[in-house]
């Protein structure tokens, strides 16, 4: 069987978590199975749907690294892949439906519609949706009342008294009674448009998806669908509709849990290889004590088998794990490429928004090393090494006396280090700096850290920071030193 399955968002928002899982699976999906990818565009909602949501996807995708094989920017054989340039077709299946029985012209005004409902809230009546008003028209007095022009949907006549059956591969056999599926929803609008269980059913037909893998919240649409296909002597594909993705508070993945569009995890400095790989595993198993997968290893591993019925929970700090241990997985250049940006941004080169000479670039680049491993996400990067490229400001006194010590002491301390600083600068590493200054702390009986501290916050303007060694070598002999001897005034002048 020819595997094809399909991504078919409404361009009505931005494209987030919920949405790119859906895409994923699918691709993933046909991936594994040589089978074909396609995008199609279910922009039939007319009000919602914006053209900024449609560049949004394009974006978001081509971000991911994710392609699709057919779709309304690659073309493809079974083009348009356009909901509103398909516009004629479905009117002609939807007349196809009253033609055969299974669909009927229904001219309730909206108004007709608003008083039924208000009339049933007033009686308390636990119906809903259309009350099957104009079911009853004779086919051939509907039909003449439609051809003379007379402002009218078509809705599906669902057979009453049946049910419907249909497989699903993650949740097994569905049955549905008839009588509940939503009363004859309109497919076509007065206005020639379908809605989308028209234009969904049509299009999953004609472009020959095998397979439909789709969130779960779309469940409840699907005995409906079933009968359409069942209507137009179709066979229907095959079903798979994918756990719900939750908040840790258990509630549906909305704004309320922060970062919401792809967007605004890609401008705080996540990865696409992160997300990708975190939302694979959103309701999916791969190996077991395996969670670092590339997008090449999923596209083979990935199986309908091994989803889980269980909603899936996002969890913003495994995220920032996974993007953590991508971040450790670039070298110098690749890094300093991706967080390049973000640090023009910052202003990291001189004011926000200004490029970096050719000097600035160089150290940018070599200070990669020292932030490594403890970048969660690129925006922290210009923060972190900020006092490479302009001197920090200087901290309280305070901030250079280490546990035990007093003021005169950390000066006597900040001059051994001062000492050390040419050879430590001129280090070719870290481990020949650390013999150099552990040789030295023996020889004057003081400890390490009592050497260190100060001199760290001397040197980056902070006791927390990235590597000392590394840092001074960075900044040359010239610099260091005359941090130092700005701290040592400090520490003098406010009375030693
Ligand atoms: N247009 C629907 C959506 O926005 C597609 C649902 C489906 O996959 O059938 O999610
Ligand atoms: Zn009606």
């Amino acid at each position: 069987m020819k595997i094809r399955d399909r991504y078919a968002p409404s361009p009505t928002g931005l494209q987030h978590i919920g949405g790119i899982r859906t895409a994923l699976f699918n691709y993933l999906f046909a991936r594994s199975k040589s089978g074909t990818f396609i995008l199609r565009l279910e922009d039939t909602d007319r009000t919602r749907s914006d053209q900024s949501f449609v560049q949004n996807l394009y974006d978001t995708f081509k971000w991911l690294g994710i392609r699709w094989d057919e779709g309304p920017d690659c073309g493809g054989h079974f083009a348009p892949y356009i909901q509103s340039e398909r516009s004629e077709l479905y009117k002609k299946f939807a007349e196809e439906l009253v033609g055969k029985g299974f669909g009927y012209y229904c001219f309730c005004t909206a108004e007709r519609i608003d008083q039924v409902r208000q009339e049933r809230e007033a009686a308390r009546s636990p119906e809903s949706g259309y009350d099957r008003h104009c079911r009853v028209i004779p086919p051939e007095e509907a039909a003449r009342r439609a051809q003379a022009g007379e402002a009218c949907t078509i809705r599906l006549k669902i057979p009453l008294g049946e049910t419907t059956r249909f497989h699903d591969h993650l949740l097994g056999d569905i049955e549905w009674k008839n009588d509940d599926v939503n009363p004859d929803p309109v497919l076509l609008k007065s206005d020639g448009f379908p809605t989308y269980h028209l234009a969904n059913v049509v299009d999953d037909h004609l472009m020959e998806i095998s397979h439909v893998l789709r969130a779960q919240e779309w469940l409840a649409s699907t005995p409906l669908h079933v009968i359409m296909y069942r209507c137009f002597g179709w066979e229907p594909p095959q079903f798979c509709h994918l756990p719900m993705v939750m908040g840790q508070d258990g509630k549906k993945l909305s704004k309320r849990h922060g970062a919401t569009s792809i967007d605004e995890f890609r401008l705080q400095g996540y990865m696409p290889e992160a997300l990708i790989n975190y939302v694979a595993l959103l309701g999916a198993s791969y190996e077991d004590n395996r969670d670092i997968y590339s997008l090449q290893e999923l596209e083979k591993l990935f199986c309908l088998e091994k989803l889980s019925k269980a909603p899936a929970v996002f969890d913003y700090k495994k995220l920032e794990w996974f993007n953590g241990q991508y971040i450790r997985m670039k070298s110098d250049d690749e890094l300093a490429v991706l967080c390049l940006p973000f640090a023009i941004e910052a202003g990291l080169f001189g004011t926000e928004g200004k490029e970096p000479t050719a000097d600035q670039h160089k150290l940018f680049t070599a200070a990669m090393p020292l932030i490594r491993e403890r970048l969660v996400l690129l925006n922290e990067a210009p923060e972190k090494i900020a006092y490479l490229f302009s001197e920090p400001a200087l901290p309280a006194a305070e901030e250079f006396i280490p546990k035990k010590s007093d003021r005169t002491g950390t000066i006597q301390l900040l001059q051994l280090g001062r000492e050390l600083i040419p050879s430590l600068a001129q280090s070719p590493d870290d481990t020949t700096a650390e013999v150099i200054i552990k040789e030295k702390c023996e020889q004057e009986s003081v400890k390490l850290g009592d050497v260190m501290m100060p001199l760290r916050v001397a040197i980056t303007g902070s006791r927390v920071s990235p590597p000392l060694f590394g840092s001074l070598r960075l900044l040359g002999v010239e610099k260091s030193l005359q941090r130092v001897d700005k701290a040592l005034a400090l520490l003098t002048e406010n009375g030693a």
